[in-house]
């Protein structure tokens, strides 16, 4: 790896930076030598498209970069330099606009950005509350649920040292990275950005992390911030119901069959918006003899190997699951309602080699930078292919010129894989792409399809029988397990929690026929009630729900201090500061694709409304919470 006086060698390092992004070593020689020089350089990345790392520059650019950042880098390490992380403000913004093509940064993404960089190292987004006040303070909070959000905000109370409780009902933390087992499981977003701003030096093994890799991440990181302790695990929480005459939440839960109870000042909803499975009512479910689940109840060393498995539902799990079961399945038959639309990523499976993994490690500033270009693109441009144009007409195939385009590029990949037109016809969708989840495929799916052992039926289900499924239009399939990759319940939020507030009203009974919140987080009526990954603050086409957790997080954060520092109990949303936000979001989701005419899934109501996702662009929203505006609130 390194030549005799432990500096690593000329080949090592060429090998290392092979799968390297080429921007980010870019900045990295920035660190290592304080010579902003290369910005002024010929070699200048392009606006990057998602997943693209290397800045849309050639391959001759790509390998005078690298060649440049093994002699930078064997001089960094020869001569014991330190390197310069913390740089001026303005020579970061050059850096930021550079690295993605740009001459400058709007204002608003460059402070977004930065504080994702975090160059220094401050945890810009850690809320500091005046530990005296602290003390003084008899404010404790209870959290529902030790998934990616409920953990994220321990980390942030025990930082705080303000008094808390989690319920988990699982035995581990991690939430849906604990419970969806099933084969092929995976993030997809990049696992790299797909990590806390604040705990980013996990050596991730994938681009996208397999299920155990996350479910170690989640793990490791609540060890380490030492919150375990502080987590009662195996406790379902069966309701919180605000007691107005003693000024606190009573929180109701049960363990190992007992019932308990905890009072707390402050509840927050950390359950997360994907964890109620949905078992269709199919007629005959229960008559089936063989093995039947849902992916998210995957059970323990299921051997499907040599056995006929049946697959219900085409989504983002089912596309993940089935062409793993089709390796050793003696066959899948997959039966498909709605074809799915796919984006090609064809590192979607690679591993991080022993030698980029020493860039994250080693290479000043380099992770931090990854991190940025994977977080970019998404970042930057989403929102353009999701709106919908009010006078364009596409047959209902497309909302927009964005979109158009984005149809077509991702309609030509789809033909570019498949040769027979029957298939083609049940594999092309005919409503427009990000109206639904967009899957990224390394070309397995359609690859899979088409293998001898896998048919597919372009046919929701009409009934079970003892020995496998039928479709609407008759076909009988045997099966000797049948894998329900039929989703979540994702209509009703918190369910099925109670809660109740003020005048003991219930929120699912607020929460009919829309669930909604202010900024997603708060409810008129319940004091002292968060949401985190409430109403329409899941992101389809900007960021990633990390990104939007940490804002929540942040923003409840501000809101402890607001009672602390200024010595109140309570804080309750004024309603006609929640009702203007519910008209401004109601506008902006009209014009969105999960609302067009032709879209159907689970981001809406059967009524049409939008309540899983949200509209805006996340710096936007990042604005929004980065500060508790008081004059929202009644505080008292
Ligand atoms: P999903 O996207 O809601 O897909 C459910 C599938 O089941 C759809 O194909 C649906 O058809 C079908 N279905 C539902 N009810 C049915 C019925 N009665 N009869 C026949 N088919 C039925 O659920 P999912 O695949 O579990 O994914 C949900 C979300 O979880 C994703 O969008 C993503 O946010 C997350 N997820 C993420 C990852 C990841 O990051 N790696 C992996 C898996 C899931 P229709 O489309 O016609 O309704």
């Amino acid at each position: 790896m390194t030549d005799s006086n432990a500096q690593p060698g000329e080949k090592f390092l060429a090998d290392a930076f092979a799968q390297a992004s080429t921007p980010a070593l870019m900045m990295s020689m920035i660190h290592m030598t304080g010579d902003i020089g290369l910005l002024e350089g010929f070699v200048r990345p392009r606006r990057p498209p998602m997943l693209e790392m290397q800045g849309k520059l050639c391959a001759e650019d790509q390998a005078h970069v690298r060649n440049q950042a093994i002699e930078v880098t064997r001089e960094f390490f020869r001569s014991g330099a330190s390197a310069q992380l913390d740089l001026a403000d303005a020579t970061v913004k050059k850096m930021l606009a550079f690295t993605v093509g740009l001459d400058d940064m709007e204002p608003l993404y460059e402070r977004v950005m930065s504080a994702e960089l975090d160059l220094g190292g401050t945890d810009p987004k850690r809320v500091e509350i005046d530990p005296e006040a602290v003390q003084r303070s008899d404010i404790n909070v209870v959290i529902i649920g030790a998934g990616m959000s409920g953990i994220l905000l321990a980390i942030r109370l025990k930082q705080a040292g303000i008094p808390y409780t989690v319920l988990e009902k699982n035995s581990e933390v991690g939430g849906t990275w604990y419970e969806n087992r099933y084969p092929g499981c995976r993030v997809d977003i990049a696992s790299h950005a797909y990590s806390f701003s604040s705990e980013h030096e996990h050596d991730w093994q994938h681009f996208f992390g397999q299920q155990p890799e996350l479910r170690q991440y989640f793990n490791t990181v609540a060890k380490r911030r030492d919150i375990l302790q502080s987590i009662e695990f195996a406790a379902t929480v069966a309701s919180a119901c605000f007691d107005e005459q003693a000024g606190n939440w009573k929180v109701s839960y049960e363990k190992a069959g007992q019932q308990h109870e905890l009072r707390s000042s402050v509840v927050i909803s950390a359950v997360g918006q994907l964890n109620q499975p949905n078992l269709p009512a199919v007629e005959g479910r229960e008559r089936f003899k063989g093995e039947q689940m849902h992916t998210a109840r995957w059970p323990e060393n299921l051997d499907y190997t040599g056995k006929r498995v049946a697959v219900v539902g085409s989504g983002a799990t089912a596309f993940q699951m089935t062409p793993e079961l089709a390796k050793t399945a003696e066959h899948v038959t997959v039966f498909q309602r709605t074809p799915q639309w796919m984006l090609p990523n064809p590192g979607y499976h690679d591993q991080v080699t022993e030698g980029h993994q020493w860039c994250f490690e080693n290479l000043p500033g380099y992770a931090r930078w990854f991190r940025f270009l994977s977080l970019w693109p998404m970042t930057d441009t989403g929102g353009k292919r999701i709106k919908v144009h009010a006078d364009w007409d596409d047959g209902g195939l497309s909302c927009g010129p964005d979109n158009k385009k984005m149809r077509d590029i991702l309609t030509a990949y789809i033909e570019s894989q498949v040769d027979d037109p029957e298939l083609l016809e049940k594999v092309v969708p005919q409503y427009p792409p990000f109206g639904t989840r967009l899957l990224q495929d390394n070309g397995s799916w359609l690859t899979t399809l088409q293998k001898d052992n896998v048919s597919l039926i372009a046919e929701s289900v009409a009934e079970v029988s003892e020995t496998g499924l039928i479709s609407a239009d008759g076909q009988e399939v045997e099966a000797d397990i049948i894998a329900w990759a039929t989703g979540f319940k994702t209509d009703r939020f918190v369910w099925p929690l109670e809660v109740q507030g003020i005048d003991q009203q219930r929120l699912d009974d607020v929460w009919q026929p829309i669930p909604k919140a202010y900024l997603g987080i708060t409810v008129p009526g319940f004091p002292n009630f968060f949401c985190l990954y409430g109403p329409n603050t899941n992101v389809a086409h900007t960021t990633n729900c990390i990104f939007i957790a940490e804002c929540q997080v942040r923003y409840i954060m501000q809101s402890l201090k607001l009672l602390i520092e200024q010595n109140h109990q309570r804080l309750e949303c004024k309603s006609d500061v929640a009702e203007e936000y519910e008209q401004r979001l109601s506008a902006a989701l009209d014009e969105t694709v999960w609302a067009y005419h032709n879209v159907k899934g689970f981001y809406r109501l059967d009524s049409g409304r939008v309540v899983v996702n949200m509209p805006w662009n996340a710096a936007d929203y990042w604005q929004w919470t980065s500060e508790i505006n008081a004059d929202d609130y009644i505080v008292s």
